[in-house]
């Protein structure tokens, strides 16, 4: 940690009580209307913060590998309601990880075209562990849905 580092971190520990924070401000990268304690400072705005929010500040880096623009990204997560749409749960330019096809690209990224959409983490790793195949996650519905086998009886089978 460098001297402007311990500064930030001093400083977003005052922030957290003051209520001139507390002010609303749309970020211009997700568009959402957030805490102004989620901006960054920076003396050079009107308002002494940055444009676009915290969450948002890494997304340009995080998408490199993907081929997609952070635009692009911002309005994949708008058409889904900010919803991950298998598990339902709230997601944010932070939490949500990019799905992508792995039939088309194998690897961590993709080439652009195969991002299928925005997934928070386990769900975005769950699928993928299992090959996101859909007869195999079927399978595992029926075999989840389906009552506990009973571990054979001793002697089982035997006349
Ligand atoms: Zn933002
Ligand atoms: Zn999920
Ligand atoms: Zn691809």
């Amino acid at each position: 940690m460098d001297d402007s580092n311990v500064i930030e971190a001093l400083q977003r520990f005052a922030d957290i009580d003051d209520p001139e924070l507390d002010a609303l401000k749309q970020c211009k990268t997700c568009e959402r209307f957030l805490e102004l304690r989620m901006f960054r400072r920076w003396n050079q705005s009107p308002d002494g913060h940055l444009y676009t929010c915290m969450e948002c500040d890494g997304l340009h880096e995080r998408l490199g590998n993907y081929h997609i623009t952070v635009r692009q990204f911002i309005l994949i997560l708008q058409r889904q309601g900010w919803i991950d749409p298998v598990c339902g749960r709230l997601l944010t330019p932070a939490t949500a990880s990019v799905d992508h096809d792995h039939l088309c690209c194998k690897k961590d990224g993709s080439c652009g075209k195969c991002v299928r959409g925005a997934l928070c983490v386990e769900c975005n790793a769950g699928m993928g562990l299992l090959g996101d195949d859909p007869v195999r996650m079927l399978a595992g519905y029926k075999y989840l849905t389906q009552r506990y086998a009973v571990p054979p009886k001793e002697g089982y089978g035997r006349v």
